[in-house]
Protein backbone atom coordinates (compact mmCIF):
# COMPACT_ATOMS: atom_id res chain seq x y z
CA UNK A 1 0.00 0.00 0.00
CA UNK A 2 1.39 3.42 -0.95
CA UNK A 3 -1.32 5.87 -0.12
CA UNK A 4 0.06 8.21 2.80
CA UNK A 5 -3.73 8.26 4.54
CA UNK A 6 -4.39 4.49 4.13
CA UNK A 7 -7.54 4.41 6.15
CA UNK A 8 -9.32 1.50 4.72
CA UNK A 9 -9.28 -0.84 7.45
CA UNK A 10 -11.56 1.23 9.06
CA UNK A 11 -14.34 0.74 6.28
CA UNK A 12 -16.79 -1.71 7.92
CA UNK A 13 -20.03 -1.14 5.47
CA UNK A 14 -20.52 -0.42 2.21
CA UNK A 15 -23.24 0.17 -0.04
CA UNK A 16 -24.09 -2.31 -3.66
CA UNK A 17 -27.17 -1.95 -5.21
CA UNK A 18 -29.03 0.01 -2.79
CA UNK A 19 -28.02 -2.88 -0.25
CA UNK A 20 -25.83 -2.34 2.84
CA UNK A 21 -23.15 -5.27 2.74
CA UNK A 22 -19.66 -5.39 4.46
CA UNK A 23 -17.24 -3.70 2.22
CA UNK A 24 -15.51 -7.49 1.87
CA UNK A 25 -18.70 -8.77 0.46
CA UNK A 26 -19.09 -6.20 -2.30
CA UNK A 27 -18.17 -7.84 -5.71
CA UNK A 28 -18.53 -7.54 -9.60
CA UNK A 29 -17.80 -9.58 -12.12
CA UNK A 30 -14.36 -10.24 -13.62
CA UNK A 31 -15.77 -9.62 -17.14
CA UNK A 32 -18.33 -6.75 -16.13
CA UNK A 33 -18.02 -3.76 -18.95
CA UNK A 34 -17.47 -1.66 -16.09
CA UNK A 35 -13.97 -3.52 -15.69
CA UNK A 36 -13.19 -4.65 -18.93
CA UNK A 37 -14.38 -1.48 -21.34
CA UNK A 38 -14.42 1.30 -18.45
CA UNK A 39 -18.15 1.52 -18.26
CA UNK A 40 -18.18 3.01 -14.76
CA UNK A 41 -18.62 7.01 -14.23
CA UNK A 42 -18.37 8.19 -10.21
CA UNK A 43 -18.07 11.08 -7.95
CA UNK A 44 -16.19 11.94 -4.88
CA UNK A 45 -17.35 13.75 -2.32
CA UNK A 46 -15.84 14.78 1.44
CA UNK A 47 -17.86 15.60 4.51
CA UNK A 48 -16.33 17.57 6.63
CA UNK A 49 -16.75 17.88 10.52
CA UNK A 50 -18.79 20.94 10.92
CA UNK A 51 -16.92 23.32 13.65
CA UNK A 52 -20.35 25.06 14.91
CA UNK A 53 -22.54 22.02 15.28
CA UNK A 54 -19.65 19.06 16.08
CA UNK A 55 -22.33 16.90 12.89
CA UNK A 56 -20.08 15.89 9.50
CA UNK A 57 -21.54 17.95 6.22
CA UNK A 58 -21.17 16.93 2.93
CA UNK A 59 -19.85 19.56 0.62
CA UNK A 60 -21.88 20.95 -2.00
CA UNK A 61 -23.51 17.23 -2.30
CA UNK A 62 -26.46 18.24 -4.97
CA UNK A 63 -23.28 20.18 -7.16
CA UNK A 64 -21.76 16.26 -7.58
CA UNK A 65 -24.94 14.31 -8.04
CA UNK A 66 -25.87 17.15 -10.85
CA UNK A 67 -22.36 16.57 -11.90
CA UNK A 68 -23.09 12.53 -11.83
CA UNK A 69 -26.46 12.77 -13.62
CA UNK A 70 -24.61 14.37 -16.70
CA UNK A 71 -21.59 11.41 -17.08
CA UNK A 72 -24.36 9.45 -16.66
CA UNK A 73 -26.53 10.61 -19.67
CA UNK A 74 -22.78 11.18 -22.14
CA UNK A 75 -22.02 7.19 -20.77
CA UNK A 76 -25.48 5.70 -21.66
CA UNK A 77 -26.37 3.37 -18.77
CA UNK A 78 -30.20 1.27 -18.79
CA UNK A 79 -32.11 3.07 -15.96
CA UNK A 80 -28.95 4.32 -13.86
CA UNK A 81 -29.59 5.31 -9.81
CA UNK A 82 -31.42 8.86 -9.62
CA UNK A 83 -29.75 11.61 -7.44
CA UNK A 84 -31.93 10.73 -4.60
CA UNK A 85 -31.15 7.33 -4.44
CA UNK A 86 -27.38 7.79 -4.83
CA UNK A 87 -27.64 10.50 -1.65
CA UNK A 88 -30.06 7.69 0.12
CA UNK A 89 -26.95 5.04 -0.22
CA UNK A 90 -24.65 8.20 0.90
CA UNK A 91 -26.09 8.89 3.87
CA UNK A 92 -26.62 4.73 5.00
CA UNK A 93 -23.21 4.38 4.59
CA UNK A 94 -22.36 6.84 6.67
CA UNK A 95 -24.21 6.32 9.46
CA UNK A 96 -23.60 2.44 9.07
CA UNK A 97 -19.64 3.27 9.69
CA UNK A 98 -20.61 6.09 11.67
CA UNK A 99 -17.88 8.21 11.05
CA UNK A 100 -17.16 11.43 12.82
CA UNK A 101 -13.96 12.90 11.39
CA UNK A 102 -13.59 14.12 7.87
CA UNK A 103 -14.62 11.51 5.22
CA UNK A 104 -14.22 10.72 1.57
CA UNK A 105 -17.33 9.47 0.00
CA UNK A 106 -17.12 7.82 -3.65
CA UNK A 107 -20.18 6.68 -5.40
CA UNK A 108 -19.95 4.69 -8.54
CA UNK A 109 -22.32 3.69 -10.90
CA UNK A 110 -21.10 0.68 -13.90
CA UNK A 111 -22.01 -1.58 -15.69
CA UNK A 112 -21.50 -5.10 -14.06
CA UNK A 113 -22.11 -8.78 -15.11
CA UNK A 114 -20.64 -10.07 -18.60
CA UNK A 115 -21.00 -7.96 -21.54
CA UNK A 116 -20.31 -6.61 -24.91
CA UNK A 117 -18.29 -3.18 -25.41
CA UNK A 118 -21.65 -1.31 -26.20
CA UNK A 119 -23.66 -3.12 -23.08
CA UNK A 120 -26.16 -0.71 -21.08
CA UNK A 121 -26.90 -2.56 -18.45
CA UNK A 122 -27.38 -4.48 -16.28
CA UNK A 123 -26.45 -1.54 -13.93
CA UNK A 124 -25.11 -1.88 -10.84
CA UNK A 125 -24.27 0.96 -8.31
CA UNK A 126 -22.08 1.34 -4.99
CA UNK A 127 -21.01 3.59 -2.23
CA UNK A 128 -18.06 3.84 0.10
CA UNK A 129 -16.73 5.84 2.59
CA UNK A 130 -13.48 6.22 4.59
CA UNK A 131 -11.97 8.90 6.98
CA UNK A 132 -9.55 11.21 5.03
CA UNK A 133 -7.20 13.41 6.70
CA UNK A 134 -5.95 16.35 4.67
CA UNK A 135 -3.24 15.62 2.43
CA UNK A 136 1.04 15.59 3.42
CA UNK A 137 2.21 18.45 1.77
CA UNK A 138 -0.85 20.71 2.34
CA UNK A 139 1.68 23.75 4.15
CA UNK A 140 4.72 23.21 2.13
CA UNK A 141 3.20 22.62 -1.00
CA UNK A 142 4.25 20.77 -3.93
CA UNK A 143 6.73 20.50 -7.32
CA UNK A 144 5.46 19.68 -10.59
CA UNK A 145 6.24 18.76 -14.01
CA UNK A 146 4.82 18.86 -17.42
CA UNK A 147 3.80 15.77 -18.01
CA UNK A 148 4.98 14.63 -21.82
CA UNK A 149 1.30 12.63 -22.56
CA UNK A 150 -1.45 14.61 -23.76
CA UNK A 151 -4.84 14.92 -21.99
CA UNK A 152 -7.73 13.48 -23.44
CA UNK A 153 -9.06 15.24 -25.96
CA UNK A 154 -13.18 16.14 -25.90
CA UNK A 155 -13.80 14.45 -28.90
CA UNK A 156 -12.01 11.53 -28.10
CA UNK A 157 -12.69 10.79 -24.51
CA UNK A 158 -14.30 13.61 -22.48
CA UNK A 159 -12.56 14.81 -19.92
CA UNK A 160 -15.69 16.73 -18.52
CA UNK A 161 -17.46 13.36 -17.79
CA UNK A 162 -16.47 11.74 -14.52
CA UNK A 163 -15.43 8.75 -16.10
CA UNK A 164 -12.52 6.11 -14.84
CA UNK A 165 -11.86 5.42 -18.63
CA UNK A 166 -10.41 9.19 -18.39
CA UNK A 167 -8.35 8.32 -15.81
CA UNK A 168 -5.67 6.18 -17.79
CA UNK A 169 -4.93 9.44 -18.89
CA UNK A 170 -4.19 10.86 -15.85
CA UNK A 171 -2.11 7.76 -14.77
CA UNK A 172 0.18 7.98 -17.49
CA UNK A 173 0.57 12.25 -16.23
CA UNK A 174 1.06 10.93 -12.42
CA UNK A 175 3.43 8.17 -13.08
CA UNK A 176 5.67 10.88 -15.21
CA UNK A 177 5.82 12.82 -11.70
CA UNK A 178 6.51 10.19 -10.08
CA UNK A 179 9.32 9.07 -11.62
CA UNK A 180 10.79 13.01 -11.78
CA UNK A 181 10.35 12.41 -8.08
CA UNK A 182 7.33 15.22 -8.65
CA UNK A 183 4.01 15.86 -6.32
CA UNK A 184 2.00 16.27 -9.72
CA UNK A 185 1.91 17.07 -13.21
CA UNK A 186 0.41 19.80 -15.69
CA UNK A 187 -1.24 17.80 -18.84
CA UNK A 188 -1.25 20.13 -22.19
CA UNK A 189 -3.89 20.01 -24.65
CA UNK A 190 -2.85 18.70 -28.19
CA UNK A 191 -2.38 22.51 -29.27
CA UNK A 192 0.00 22.78 -26.28
CA UNK A 193 -2.76 25.24 -23.57
CA UNK A 194 -2.27 23.67 -20.20
CA UNK A 195 -5.36 21.63 -18.84
CA UNK A 196 -5.78 20.20 -15.44
CA UNK A 197 -3.56 17.62 -13.36
CA UNK A 198 -4.30 14.53 -13.04
CA UNK A 199 -7.07 14.89 -10.24
CA UNK A 200 -7.41 18.31 -10.10
CA UNK A 201 -7.39 22.02 -11.47
CA UNK A 202 -4.87 24.68 -11.68
CA UNK A 203 -4.57 28.06 -10.64
CA UNK A 204 -1.73 30.76 -11.88
CA UNK A 205 -1.67 34.46 -10.43
CA UNK A 206 -0.29 36.29 -12.67
CA UNK A 207 -0.37 40.32 -11.46
CA UNK A 208 -2.31 40.06 -8.97
CA UNK A 209 -5.31 38.05 -11.29
CA UNK A 210 -5.55 34.28 -10.62
CA UNK A 211 -6.03 32.58 -14.03
CA UNK A 212 -7.39 29.33 -14.78
CA UNK A 213 -7.83 27.23 -17.91
CA UNK A 214 -11.28 27.14 -19.06
CA UNK A 215 -13.50 24.79 -19.18
CA UNK A 216 -13.17 24.06 -22.89
CA UNK A 217 -9.40 23.39 -21.89
CA UNK A 218 -9.97 19.73 -21.18
CA UNK A 219 -10.90 19.82 -17.50
CA UNK A 220 -13.06 18.52 -15.73
CA UNK A 221 -16.27 21.17 -14.47
CA UNK A 222 -14.68 20.74 -10.58
CA UNK A 223 -16.82 21.65 -7.93
CA UNK A 224 -13.76 22.79 -6.05
CA UNK A 225 -12.56 25.20 -8.88
CA UNK A 226 -15.72 26.20 -9.33
CA UNK A 227 -16.25 27.25 -5.17
CA UNK A 228 -12.88 29.09 -5.78
CA UNK A 229 -13.83 31.09 -8.66
CA UNK A 230 -17.26 32.20 -6.31
CA UNK A 231 -15.35 32.52 -2.87
CA UNK A 232 -12.27 34.38 -3.62
CA UNK A 233 -13.71 37.66 -5.91
CA UNK A 234 -15.65 38.76 -2.36
CA UNK A 235 -12.41 38.36 -0.53
CA UNK A 236 -10.89 40.56 -3.13
CA UNK A 237 -8.70 38.37 -5.19
CA UNK A 238 -10.08 38.43 -8.64
CA UNK A 239 -10.32 35.21 -10.63
CA UNK A 240 -10.11 34.89 -14.43
CA UNK A 241 -11.37 31.91 -16.53
CA UNK A 242 -9.36 31.80 -20.01
CA UNK A 243 -6.75 29.59 -22.35
CA UNK A 244 -3.22 29.37 -20.45
CA UNK A 245 -0.47 29.28 -22.50
CA UNK A 246 2.57 26.78 -20.98
CA UNK A 247 4.70 29.50 -20.52
CA UNK A 248 2.39 31.00 -18.19
CA UNK A 249 3.53 28.10 -15.54
CA UNK A 250 6.73 29.86 -15.78
CA UNK A 251 5.57 33.12 -15.27
CA UNK A 252 3.11 32.68 -12.49
CA UNK A 253 3.80 34.19 -9.07
CA UNK A 254 1.52 31.49 -6.94
CA UNK A 255 0.02 28.84 -8.10
CA UNK A 256 -1.99 26.17 -6.73
CA UNK A 257 -3.89 22.92 -7.73
CA UNK A 258 -7.57 21.90 -6.33
CA UNK A 259 -9.94 19.45 -6.26
CA UNK A 260 -12.18 17.87 -3.78
CA UNK A 261 -9.33 15.59 -2.28
CA UNK A 262 -6.54 17.78 -2.37
CA UNK A 263 -8.70 21.16 -1.37
CA UNK A 264 -6.02 23.61 -1.97
CA UNK A 265 -2.41 21.92 -2.53
CA UNK A 266 0.38 25.49 -3.29
CA UNK A 267 2.63 24.57 -5.78
CA UNK A 268 5.93 25.72 -5.15
CA UNK A 269 7.93 24.84 -8.61
CA UNK A 270 7.16 23.85 -12.47
CA UNK A 271 9.66 21.96 -14.54
CA UNK A 272 12.09 22.92 -11.78
CA UNK A 273 11.82 26.72 -12.04
CA UNK A 274 10.13 27.97 -8.65
CA UNK A 275 6.53 29.68 -8.25
CA UNK A 276 7.63 33.29 -6.82
CA UNK A 277 10.17 32.18 -3.94
CA UNK A 278 9.96 28.58 -4.31
CA UNK A 279 7.83 28.66 -1.14
CA UNK A 280 3.61 28.90 -1.14
CA UNK A 281 2.37 32.28 -1.74
CA UNK A 282 0.05 34.54 0.55
CA UNK A 283 -3.18 34.71 -1.47
CA UNK A 284 -3.14 31.19 -2.10
CA UNK A 285 -2.68 30.24 1.87
CA UNK A 286 -5.37 32.84 2.35
CA UNK A 287 -7.58 30.74 -0.06
CA UNK A 288 -6.87 27.51 1.65
CA UNK A 289 -8.32 29.30 5.45
CA UNK A 290 -10.89 30.68 3.57
CA UNK A 291 -12.29 27.41 2.06
CA UNK A 292 -11.37 25.71 5.28
CA UNK A 293 -14.15 27.71 6.77
CA UNK A 294 -16.56 28.04 4.08
CA UNK A 295 -16.54 23.59 4.45
CA UNK A 296 -16.49 23.45 7.59
CA UNK A 297 -19.46 26.09 7.83
CA UNK A 298 -17.81 28.95 9.75
CA UNK A 299 -18.99 31.26 6.92
CA UNK A 300 -22.99 31.43 7.23
CA UNK A 301 -22.60 32.87 3.60
CA UNK A 302 -22.38 29.36 2.08
CA UNK A 303 -24.33 26.99 4.59
CA UNK A 304 -26.34 25.93 1.31
CA UNK A 305 -23.55 24.47 -0.16
CA UNK A 306 -23.62 21.97 3.15
CA UNK A 307 -25.26 18.88 4.05
CA UNK A 308 -25.87 17.40 7.49
CA UNK A 309 -25.08 13.86 7.72
CA UNK A 310 -26.28 13.10 11.30
CA UNK A 311 -28.93 15.88 11.80
CA UNK A 312 -29.95 16.15 15.62
CA UNK A 313 -28.12 12.53 16.49
CA UNK A 314 -24.83 14.57 16.04
N1 LIG B 1 -9.91 17.16 -12.53
C1 LIG B 1 -9.82 15.83 -12.42
C2 LIG B 1 -9.28 15.05 -13.54
C3 LIG B 1 -10.23 15.20 -11.23
O1 LIG B 1 -10.14 13.88 -11.10
C4 LIG B 1 -10.70 15.99 -10.18
C5 LIG B 1 -11.07 15.36 -8.87
N2 LIG B 1 -12.29 14.80 -8.86
C6 LIG B 1 -10.79 17.37 -10.35
C7 LIG B 1 -10.38 17.93 -11.53
C8 LIG B 1 -11.33 18.23 -9.27
O2 LIG B 1 -12.72 18.10 -9.24
P1 LIG B 1 -13.55 18.39 -7.93
O3 LIG B 1 -13.13 19.73 -7.46
O4 LIG B 1 -14.96 18.39 -8.37
O5 LIG B 1 -13.21 17.31 -6.99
Amino acid sequence: MTTTDDTSAQIKWVTQNHQLVPYADATISIMAPGLTFAALVFEGFRAYRNSTTDDLAIFRLDDHLKRLAYSLSVIEMDDPPSSEAVAADIMATMKANDFREDTYIRAQVYVDDWGSMTATGPVGSSVICRPRPRVANFETGQKFITSSWRRNTENASPSRIKASGNYLNSRLAGLDAKRQGAGGAVMLNEDGTVSEGPGGCLFLLRDGVFHTPDVISGILESITRDTILKIAPPLGIPMVERTVGRTELYLAEEAFYCGTGQEIMPITAFDGRPVGDGTPGALTRKLQSHYDDVVRGKSDQYSDWLTPVYGSAA
